[in-house]
């Protein structure tokens, strides 16, 4: 099945349906070839220097890859978010890139990452000059990127993000190294630094959107290097060297922390979504081959086993889909807020956290799945089926580990009351015996003292967004 064909299952009338019809085209047509190209031949580098000794940081592209990146923002993954706050329509282009490229849908999220915090916090004059560019749709969209992790890790910002920012006119000035930069030739990115003389931890972090270059033309950050990676090859990620680089306050130094989380959130949906199309791809391709490989005199699709676990993952398929798109519908609602939140974001937020992790792991062991579905062909690089796995292994990893995910989830269960509201927000799907039982669940998992909870999180947080992933299944029948 086509993601887009999935789509129209799962949503009834898709949102911006001709765009999703010409982009999955482009997909069938183009963009497969250059995404697979790119993947085993088309790693970019880095040129820091020109043949006159300038430092100039070039990144050298493949053909192709510059299309390859541009047609997602012609259709409006970000400017339909931007215009016309059509997050629908953004995810379900976005479904369509992970299906075909997981790595590629990183650069747009990150570009929508940025785009939203400048809409909401940044100046007219901010955003005259550096949104506009980004809803271009000539093939020439300014993009964005999202840079909070230094080398010390990326988990507990609080005590890791070292770059320190210096009040300068009506800007700043940053210095530090960013470790992990995604999409490291965008013209613009969103920034996580600490202003001179803020409390330590996380509390005195702000966001800050750093132009890569400056307004006389020369470059703003340097990039150290571009990273080797064993997947996700459509995004070039690399190391920076911030100094004294121009950074624009967004919002206020006391929200930062908000700020920076809200960046994170919007990603986690993305990533959730991703995850998803990363399942259907998997078990599309496992169909197909299971439909033509014969074993034992018939087609491995109708061997019992072999039909148990294919309906297992589109069982899983559905669940996941439907705990992704959860958080869809509510950013929709939610996402021009600011801090402090309503409760309604709260449960947002518990949603989210719920289904970056469950979508993230089903997405791991569905490539694994593919490949053993495969037998040995599974392994061999010229069938493409190992890059499903080589994508997925990120995808619990990045905006934000597992881990992080099941402590942020009872963060908001603990002090938002984020599982009553969840609770709440499911009852009209959800059988009532069930409902009543994860009630007392959760209330008897609060009374146990605050380690006891963090050690034990792996017995509450994968059952229940597991039920809440087939509760709102429910929903859609
Ligand atoms: C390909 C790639 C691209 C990336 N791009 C970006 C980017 O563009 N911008 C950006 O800011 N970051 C980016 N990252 C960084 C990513 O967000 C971090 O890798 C991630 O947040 C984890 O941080 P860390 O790697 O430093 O691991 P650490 O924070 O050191 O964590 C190590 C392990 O400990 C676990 N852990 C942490 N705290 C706890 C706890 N309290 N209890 C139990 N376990 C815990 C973590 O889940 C992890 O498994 C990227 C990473 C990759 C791999």
């Amino acid at each position: 099945m086509t993601p887009l064909a999935y789509l129209k299952q799962q949503l009834g009338a898709p949102p911006c349906e001709d765009a999703l019809t010409a982009y999955q085209q482009w997909w069938a047509t183009t963009g497969r070839a250059l995404s697979e190209t790119i993947d085993r031949w088309g790693t970019p580098t880095l040129r820091q220097h020109d043949r006159y000794g300038q430092r100039v940081d070039e990144i050298l592209l493949p053909a192709g890859y510059t299309e390859l990146v541009q047609e997602g923002y012609k259709h409006g993954v970000v400017w339909r978010v931007i215009e016309q706050q059509d997050w629908a329509a953004s995810f379900a282009l976005g479904y369509l890139t992970a299906y075909y490229d997981s790595g590629l849908y990183c650069p747009h999220t990150v570009s929508l990452s940025t785009a939203v915090p400048l809409l909401k916090y940044g100046t007219p004059a901010l955003q005259e000059r550096y949104l506009t560019p980004m809803l271009r749709r000539d093939g020439a969209a300014w993009q964005g990127a999202t840079w909070m992790t230094e080398v010390g890790g990326g988990s507990d910002l609080g005590a890791n993000v070292q770059t320190v920012a210096v009040p300068d006119g009506d800007a700043y000035r940053l210095t530090g190294a960013k470790y992990f930069c995604s999409n490291v030739r965008a013209e613009l990115a969103v920034v996580a630094a600490r202003p001179q003389g803020a409390p330590s931890g996380v509390r005195g972090l702000a966001l800050f959107l750093a132009p890569r270059y400056r307004e006389d033309g020369s470059l703003n950050f340097t990039i150290r290097r571009i990273k080797d990676k064993i997947g996700t090859r459509a995004v070039i990620t690399g190391e920076v060297d911030l100094h004294e680089s121009v950074g624009y306050l967004l919002g206020s130094a006391e929200t930062g922390v908000y700020l920076i989380l809200e960046v994170l959130n919007i990603s986690r949906v993305a990533n959730s979504v991703g995850s998803v199309a990363l399942i259907q791809r998997a078990l599309d391709e496992a169909e197909s081959f299971a439909q033509g490989r014969i074993v034992f005199g018939k087609p491995l699709a109708e061997q019992p086993l072999m039909r148990t676990q294919l309906a297992r993952w589109r069982d899983t398929l559905e669940c996941a889909f439907a705990l992704a798109w959860a958080p869809v519908r509510l950013l929709a609602e939610v996402w021009a807020q600011t801090p402090p939140y309503s409760p309604r974001y709260h449960l947002f937020r518990l949603l989210t956290h719920l289904a970056k992790y469950w979508t993230a792991e089903q997405a791991v062991q569905a490539a694994k799945w593919c490949m053993e579905a495969h037998g040995g062909a599974g392994v061999l690089e010229e069938y493409g089926v190992e890059r499903l796995l080589r994508e997925a292994m990120v995808l619990p990893i990045w905006e934000g580990g597992s881990h992080r995910q099941m402590l942020d989830a009872l963060e908001a269960i603990q002090r938002r009351n984020a599982g009553a509201l969840l609770l709440e927000h499911l009852a009209p799907y959800a059988d009532p015996a069930e409902l009543n039982e994860w009630r007392a669940r959760l209330d008897a998992y609060l009374q146990q003292p605050p380690d006891a909870q963090e050690a034990h999180l792996e017995t509450l947080i994968p059952p229940l967004a597991e039920w809440v992933a087939r509760t709102l299944r429910r929903r859609a029948v």
